[in-house]
């Protein structure tokens, strides 16, 4: 019932050049997959370039990094809603761990932005996770719920169905460690009994709980065959168009 979204973060890397080749071989590779829903998150400077590209081919979208929870006005290089609107953006990523930690975003800035967002009919993808220390004192559980409530805070619940949640343990973004399948369902099945106690069982039951970490073509089709696990949120993994394309096509798992 939930289709498997999975997404490709590509950080500050690719030049419009770059993706288009990317782009080229990716397509070619990945066929006609459409089981899944294909993201493909470029840096801010190649979206127009990658949406062009991607106007005729359904089922991959756009989405952004980042964007300010402001509409418009003097936020020296800021970039808004309506802005990546416009270049047919239809996901953005929010609380990614590095703007949390390099950029110092909190749970109420990224819960402007997500208010933001779905003001803009832009899709959130809302990124939770506890670091390692907080793993080894126990605190994982404590950790996501203070994530959600905050993060998530004043959505209805039609805009949490439109709500990605990716949930990437930041011990495993970048380490080549990645959560075991059974780690990462027991997380994302507290992400859905948390999200349900925010809004209902129905609406929980909706929204989308992507992976995220060191996901690579080998872990993914045992990480997608666990019953919460609805996708996943790639980084170094998907700068790789064959491989990005072999993880796509092993997610296409019940
Ligand atoms: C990410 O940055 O969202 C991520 C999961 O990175 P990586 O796949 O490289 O761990």
């Amino acid at each position: 019932m939930r289709k498997k979204i999975i997404a490709a973060n590509w950080k500050m890397n690719m030049t419009c050049n770059e993706a288009e080749s990317f782009l080229d071989t990716f397509l070619r590779e990945v066929g006609q997959e459409d089981h899944v829903e294909i993201v493909i998150i470029p840096p801010f400077t190649a979206i127009a370039k990658v949406s062009e590209r991607l106007g005729k081919v359904q089922n991959v979208k756009v989405g952004a990094q980042n964007m300010s929870a402001q509409k418009s006005g003097a936020f020296t290089g800021e970039i808004s809603a309506a802005m990546l609107r416009e270049l047919f953006v239809r996901y953005v990523v929010l609380g990614h761990s590095e703007r949390r930690t390099l950029f110092g975003e909190t749970d109420e800035v990224v819960n402007k932005k997500a208010h933001a967002a779905h003001e803009a009919s832009l899709k959130p993808i809302v990124c939770i996770g506890e670091t390692l220390e907080q793993r080894d004192a126990g605190k994982v559980e404590t950790v996501l719920e203070t994530q959600i409530r905050g993060s998530l805070a004043g959505l209805s619940a039609k805009e949490l169905v439109e709500t990605v949640i990716a949930y990437e343990p930041v011990w495993a973004i970048g380490t080549g460690r990645t959560a075991s399948p059974e780690q990462a369902q027991q997380a994302h099945a507290f992400i859905r009994k948390t999200l349900a106690a925010i809004s209902d069982q129905s609406t929980a039951d909706k929204i989308r709980i992507q992976y995220g970490g060191s996901v690579k073509p080998e872990n993914t089709t045992s990480l997608m065959s666990q019953p919460d696990i609805d996708g996943a949120l790639v980084g170094g993994a998907s700068l790789d168009p064959r491989g990005f394309a072999e993880i796509v096509k092993n997610s296409s798992v019940d």
